[in-house]
């Protein structure tokens, strides 16, 4: 599948960017898999673009084409580095000869950032020199998926572009023109918690797996409780999946409470009914709104904190479930 094909959802993000693209360093932000990265790819294209003002593209001239082929000389893209979970400072401090010097293509300069929130704390603080004192024609683009963890002082020198889940249509239509697989697409953004990237990715797994596991691990923990420790390990290896897992898990709580008080109309999630509906006739409505609590607290802390010790705070709350919810209770 080939997400390169334009975005629409973000149009309106764009219209607010232009009025303020005077300014020198943005934040784009998010939660993960909406397509942050591909609409900043877009903006740091149209400002390198030599033919359109207003970082508008016009993709036939020369800083275009370099562009579309990743090599263009004014941009300069920064991200994790395979096998290091951080952007180091000697990242930032390649970037401080091409900052002061004039560009190739006589437009602006482009760095991009990805995820910003990855920067160790010593290149936090050379960046923000950077920031303190702006070079002219260089322009930061900044993407981040915890926008809350990261430090004050960055965030006020920055223009903050809060971009949200696109509406439940825009994905729809995105996803038909990309795939030939539509009987997969409702399940697809309803999984994903309506990020379409996500939804993709979910859709190009022939079926999808991750969910088939999770609805495997959370029946096994409910039964028996014997697999506690290994989800405890399981889970956090993939930090994007661990999130969507948690929140399925809150989905089941909802679809509890929800079979408890059922009326005609409303939805619960298909597979995972008949566990939802065997806990709610097991379990007080009290249980479920407290274990609903703690499952999204987590999901909070685990969204917010880097450094959480996640392998050891999972396993609290699937002690909890296990206590709550779990059969053998
Ligand atoms: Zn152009």
């Amino acid at each position: 599948m080939d997400y390169k094909n334009k975005i629409p959802w973000f149009e309106r993000d764009k219209d607010i960017f232009k009025k303020t693209s005077n300014h020198h360093a943005y934040i784009f932000e998010g939660p993960k898999g909406i397509g942050k990265n591909l609409f900043t790819l877009e903006v740091a294209k149209g400002f390198l673009c030599t033919a359109k003002p207003n970082i508008e593209i016009c993709n036939e001239c020369k800083s275009c084409h370099l562009f579309d082929e990743s090599n263009h000389p004014d941009f300069y893209p920064i991200k994790t580095i395979e096998d290091k979970k951080q952007i180091s400072i000697n990242q930032i401090r390649e970037i401080q000869e091409p900052l002061y010097e004039s560009s190739f293509m006589g437009s602006k300069k482009v760095f991009l950032i990805n995820p910003l929130e990855k920067l160790t704390r010593e290149a936090f603080d050379s960046f923000l020199k950077n920031l303190e004192e702006p070079p002219s024609n260089s322009v930061f683009l900044l993407v981040s998926h915890r926008y809350q963890t990261l430090p004050l002082t960055i965030k006020s020198r920055c223009i903050q572009i809060s971009m949200l889940i696109p509406e439940k249509k825009q994905i729809e239509i995105w996803l038909e023109n990309q795939t030939k697989h539509k009987e997969k697409i409702e399940s697809a953004i309803l999984f994903s918690k309506g990020k379409p990237l996500v939804a993709a990715e979910m859709i190009n797994l022939e079926v999808n797996v991750t969910r088939k596991d999770f609805i495997k691990d959370i029946s096994e923990l409910i039964k028996t409780g014997n697999n506690l420790l290994q989800i405890s390990e399981k889970w956090p290896k993939d930090n994007d999946s661990m999130l969507l897992k948690l929140e399925w898990m809150s989905d089941l709580l909802m679809d509890c409470i929800r079979h408890k008080f059922l009326t005609e109309g409303q939805e619960t999630f298909q597979d995972t009914d008949n566990i939802s509906s065997y806990l709610s006739e097991k379990v007080e409505t009290d249980t479920f709104f407290s274990l609903l609590e703690k499952t999204n607290s987590f999901w909070s802390l685990f969204n917010s904190e880097t450094n959480l010790r996640v392998d050891y705070q999972l396993q609290a709350l699937l002690v909890e479930w296990t206590e709550s919810v779990g059969l053998t209770r």
